[in-house]
């Protein structure tokens, strides 16, 4: 199969996956990597491929969230996200606090009446264009999150992080509840369901496909106690 083959099989999978959804009736969205798409090697067969799931999601009445990756596809991400989101309101883009540009693209998400996912970000980027300490990713979030609850709707909170957690519960006082939060499956999983106790939405990110192998590797170089989940899912059912 050629790498565009490849891309193609992946937006059928999706859709695949979309209709077991509906079939099943499970309450759920997907969430999509650009360059399984194809981004990585050109825009248009992307935007081809994202175009063909977002038009199955909507015939489902059902949401895509598009995954940032590495920094050198996040300008096209966004260029073509906020491109959809004339024709689709069915779709919403993540952001990543490390990113120094995120700020930027925030208020362009948010101008385009867009919905986004706010993350730490999870790539190895250099300090150029990333903050690298933890207090400064943490202040990005705090900043970028207090924008979106004042202009924005329809938006995840997709962090583990307790104090963050903690401050955007203090913001949904402020302004609304109209949000989510989002964590990884297997992490956290008594304080989510506190948080749905409290009233809070919260949903679970659950990887999925061939590539399981490099997510996890991602998420075990994050945290250690990551590597005791993966063990776990090696060995159970
Ligand atoms: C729904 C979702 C979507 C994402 N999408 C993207 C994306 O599109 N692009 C991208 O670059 N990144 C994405 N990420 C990953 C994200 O950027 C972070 O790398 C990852 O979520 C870890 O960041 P954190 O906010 O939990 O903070 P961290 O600083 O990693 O962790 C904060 C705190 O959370 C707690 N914690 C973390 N892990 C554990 C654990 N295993 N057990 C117990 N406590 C723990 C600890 O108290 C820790 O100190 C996504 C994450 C989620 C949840």
């Amino acid at each position: 199969m050629t790498v565009r083959e490849e891309t193609v099989a992946a937006t059928n999978e999706y859709i695949e996956i979309l209709k077991t959804l509906e079939s099943r009736k499970i309450q759920s969205c997907i969430s999509i990597k650009p360059t399984q798409l194809g981004l990585a090697i050109d825009k248009s067969l992307f935007m081809e491929n994202l175009g063909k799931i977002l038009t199955s999601a909507k015939s489902f009445g059902n949401f895509v969230w598009v995954d940032i990756e590495g920094s050198k596809f996040t300008a096209d991400t966004i260029d073509s996200y906020i491109e959809f989101r004339k024709t689709f309101d069915n779709v919403g883009v993540a952001i990543q606090a490390y990113l120094k540009k995120s700020e930027e693209y925030v208020n362009r998400v948010l101008d385009a009446g867009g919905s986004i996912r706010l993350c730490k970000g999870a790539y190895n980027e250099s300090p150029e264009i990333v903050y690298k300490q933890k207090n400064q990713i943490n202040e990005s979030y705090s900043k970028l999150m207090k924008m979106i609850f004042e202009r924005g709707k329809g938006f995840a909170i997709a962090t583990h992080d307790e104090k963050l957690i903690l401050e955007a519960i203090d913001l949904s006082k402020a302004h609304h509840t109209d949000f989510e939060f989002e964590m990884l499956m297997g992490i956290r999983d008594k304080r989510k369901r506190e948080l749905v106790e409290e009233g809070y939405q919260v949903s679970e990110y659950i990887p999925f496909g061939k590539s399981w192998w490099a997510y996890s590797v991602r998420r075990m170089t994050e945290h250690k106690s990551n590597i005791f989940l993966l063990a776990r899912s090696l060995v159970s059912e």
